[in-house]
């Protein structure tokens, strides 16, 4: 059966693709294209498969291999498609190709069928795995397609830019939506919005003080699918800022990830609920990941953030991390209550620069998961950092804290605090009421934001090129 198709460009390259439109002066222009692919072989929400193209980089046809073009046809030699074809086999990409419409909206046109059966014809021989192709309209419309060698052309069933910006560009079949619960918010954010956040995937990663209130307030802005994730239960000591968590759920020792859902299901919002018992980076959870379009991050486990950190470089799916540091007084000094939110895309400093997570105390987090006695004899000698102490948290400042996170969501969809969109990184520090937006300095070697290898890539063995998982 064939896959539904997800295209998902990196905010650099729908830069370029932008550029690409307007540098045409009213000619058709055109571009090579390479994307990392995402296999989906169940999606846990449709339960069907799923494929996803993520871009990983854009080269223009230059003018000189060109043999010609005009407001309604482009075309060039054969000589740069056949390296671009080589490349792709070489590093395992689907190759694409890009045309604009610079005097019309987006749709493949008779002439475009006619030429990408041939190319594709020809991609296939050589041995990729497809050929993709997007056109770019003067309106701004986007449309893309792949040709499989087995299954003909599929077209995309969601086309969308990501980066501190998320624009997803509507398909025909977007579903109407009953949403009367939804309509105040529709009169700030504009009759769009409902519907797109309907059609939206996305993963709550610990559901604890933060991650519960993240949920819930995901679950009230009409987020239409959300995936759970947490291996714990719910103790005694959670219920001062674990939400919709009963004393009840404490004496049948319920899983966090119930609580919630249980939650999310009475309020009946329309909320199609995932969960999943266990550890982020179990295996179990992969396909889930990536077919979400946004993560949220509300874990202290190292192991789990520094994953989660290549997921969104890797597969183009923003990850919004939140952390928070309380310290109580000592005499004198004062309160230090701080919380940071730092928000993940190609082309932004990671977790790792940011100094937010550790590869030492994940190395330490692992040990003890994988081999406990072994974790146990080295805390005793001082050679592992062990974060079990249970650290200060309370509710005002965990929920404050989420709803910062959300709102950075918020601002990609709508921008409201700028075009921008999402801030890199929030630090709100409570105790002297304000929030700082820190500079990261980038490591000049950082593997996953300096260099762009990564960016786009997708599937790889071992996934996220992490050894050891
Ligand atoms: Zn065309
Ligand atoms: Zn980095």
């Amino acid at each position: 059966m064939t896959p539904a198709l997800d295209v998902i460009f990196l905010e650099p390259h729908a830069e370029q693709l932008r550029r690409l439109l307007s540098d045409g002066k009213g000619v058709e222009m055109a571009a090579y294209m390479q994307f990392g692919v995402a296999q989906i072989g169940l999606d846990p929400w449709s339960g069907m498969s799923r494929m996803r193209l993520v871009s990983h980089d854009l080269v223009h046809i230059i003018d000189d291999e060109k043999i010609s073009a005009s407001s309604v046809h482009v075309s060039w030699n054969t000589g740069g498609y056949m390296r671009l074809l080589s490349e792709s086999l070489s590093s395992d990409f689907v190759p694409g190709i890009v045309h604009t419409h610079p005097s019309s909206h987006a749709f493949f046109s008779q002439q475009d069928d006619i030429n990408e059966a041939e190319l594709a014809r020809t991609a296939a021989i050589k041995g990729t795995r497809g050929l993709a192709s997007i056109v770019l309209g003067e309106d701004g419309s986007v449309k893309a397609r792949i040709w499989l060698p087995q299954d003909g052309v599929v077209d995309a069933h969601t086309v969308q830019a990501v980066g501190g910006r998320f624009m997803r560009w509507p398909t025909a079949d977007a579903r109407s939506l009953e949403a009367s619960h939804l309509e105040r918010q529709s009169r700030l954010f504009g009759t769009g919005f409902n519907p797109l956040v309907s059609t939206l995937r996305m993963a709550v990663v610990g559901c604890g003080g933060t991650g519960s209130a993240v949920a819930m307030l995901l679950a009230r802005l009409g987020v239409g699918h959300l995936l759970l994730i947490d291996n714990d239960i719910i103790e005694k000591t959670n219920l001062n800022r674990v939400h919709g968590s009963r004393r009840a759920d404490t004496e049948r020792a319920t899983p966090k990830i119930d609580i919630i859902e249980r939650e999310i299901m009475l309020a009946d919002l329309g909320v199609h609920v995932i969960k999943h018992r266990g550890w982020v980076n179990d295996p179990a959870m992969r396909d889930s990941l990536k077919a979400c379009d946004f993560v949220f991050g509300c874990t202290d486990d190292h192991s789990g953030r520094i994953m989660l950190n290549r997921l969104a470089y890797f597969y183009g799916i923003p990850v919004i991390d939140v952390g928070l540091r309380m310290m109580a007084s000592s005499a004198g000094a004062g309160h230090d209550i701080n919380g940071r939110v730092t928000t993940l895309s190609p082309g932004r400093p990671c977790l790792l620069c940011g100094k937010v997570v550790s590869a030492k105390r994940a190395a330490d987090e692992d040990l003890k998961r994988i081999d406990p006695v072994e974790h146990e004899k080295r805390k005793r000698e001082a050679y592992v950092v062990d974060s079990n102490d249970p650290a200060p948290a309370v509710v005002t400042f965990t929920t404050e804290m989420a709803c910062v996170a959300v709102n950075e969501m918020l601002a990609a969809l709508v921008g409201f605090h700028g075009d921008d969109g999402m801030e890199p990184t929030r630090s709100r520090r409570f105790h002297a009421c304000d929030d700082r937006f820190l500079s990261v300095t980038q490591a000049e070697t950082c593997p996953i934001c300096v260099s762009s290898r990564f960016w786009g890539r997708a599937d790889v063995e071992p996934f996220l090129d992490m050894i050891g998982t």
